[in-house]
């Protein structure tokens, strides 16, 4: 229900919060601080609250990771809900329909039986006529009715087609991220599961990817011209991998890869041919033809151990990621790379 005192005041709340947490007031920041002012999303408020509460900064990273996390999850549910109640809906329906084509049948063989009980020889053909018409009369309506229920049932059955693929669509927009089209973290984290679960001797191994200065190109040339290269970046992934493998964003300006079937090597090979791509594209924007220079990332690369859990090759391959770094960005290291035994963080 519209209850516009109190909407008003959660409003500048959220507001007056983001400016005590000097969080910019973009609409999305908005909408997370609104969600937490409002008290329905309690796992947004376990998050922010404490930093609230003590009136820490919040940084940009952390709001972006709650909404990819909490907000477009609240809304797949609620279309999913939205869903599911239309579900319900028809199967209220058919069912109330076969019950009542249950009760026509039974009156049906009742009229039936009737008239068997009242054959007996000994009719006129007067009272023989008075009963084939009543048979007649009987078995119009059971035909009309049984049109009805098999019209209805069509109807029905067209109304199960079109939810289906509004499921299906609130799926797959539950596992994309809305800015690039690719995965999102929810969808990097169920296939990542499945890796662990692979079948014995599957190779699979994982890259973790990140936009080199990135802060740096957002402070020249705008969030807006950034979100364009997230985009950029996002389709130089897509391009380079299987549809067996998920291309997601991790994070604000993270990409993880997850490679099926492919060892440490292969993998390499594959980040190498990325990490070249994205080198390769030129960056024109849109709005005014400027010619906007270079971007590049950095990538780790890590290969699961049989029985290894997913923790420890991200922090593995995270650490590769910080040796790319280190090394000049623009580059890929994989776990066994010698340039990470220099390194005080260790791959292992
Ligand atoms: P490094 O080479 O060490 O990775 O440097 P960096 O500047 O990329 O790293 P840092 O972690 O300091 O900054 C990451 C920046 O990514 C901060 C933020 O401006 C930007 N960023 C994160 N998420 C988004 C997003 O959704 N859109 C845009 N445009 N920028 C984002
Ligand atoms: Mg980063
Ligand atoms: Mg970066």
């Amino acid at each position: 229900m519209y209850r516009p005192d109190r909407e008003q005041a959660l409003a500048k709340t959220a507001l007056a919060l983001m400016g005590e947490c000097s969080v910019t007031p973009t609409p999305e920041n908005f909408e997370l601080f609104y969600a937490f002012a409002s008290g329905e999303n309690s796992a947004v408020a376990s998050v922010i609250g404490p930093l609230i509460a003590a009136r820490k900064p919040i940084t940009a990273e952390l709001m972006q990771d709650l909404r990819m996390r909490y907000l477009t999850s609240a809304r797949a549910a609620r279309s999913m809900d939205h869903v599911g109640s239309g579900i319900n809906d028809v199967i209220g329906t058919v069912l109330g329909r076969l019950e009542a084509a249950g009760r026509d049948a039974v009156d049906y063989s009742n009229t039936l039986s009737a008239v068997t009980g009242g054959l007996n020889g000994s009719q006129s053909p007067a009272d023989l006529r008075k009963l084939v018409d009543g048979l007649i009369a009987a078995t119009r309506e059971m035909e009309n009715r049984t049109k009805s229920l098999e019209g209805e049932l069509q109807r029905s059955s067209e109304q199960v087609v079109e939810l289906r693929s509004k499921l299906d669509n609130v799926r797959k927009e539950s596992l994309t991220d809305p800015l690039t089209g690719i995965a999102n973290r929810k969808a990097f984290d169920s296939a990542v599961e499945a890796a662990v679960n692979r079948p014995k001797g599957e190779p699979v191994s994982l890259l973790i990817c990140d936009i080199d200065h990135f802060k740096k190109f957002n402070d020249s040339w705008g969030h807006q011209t950034g979100d364009q290269v997230l985009r950029l970046v996002a389709n130089c992934l897509s391009d380079n991998v299987k549809t067996r493998d998920t291309a997601a964003r991790y994070g604000g300006e993270e990409f993880a890869v997850l490679l099926r079937g492919i060892g440490l090597m292969g993998a390499y090979h594959i980040a190498e041919d990325i990490r070249a791509s994205v080198e390769g594209r030129k960056l024109v924007k849109k709005s005014t033809g400027d010619i906007l220079g270079m971007i590049t990332i950095s990538i780790g690369v890590a290969e699961f151990a049989e029985g290894e859990s997913a923790e420890s090759v991200i922090r593995r391959a995270d650490a590769c990621l910080y040796g790319a770094k280190h090394h000049g960005r623009n580059l890929v290291v994989h776990q066994n790379d010698g340039r990470m035994a220099a390194l005080e963080i260790s791959a292992a």
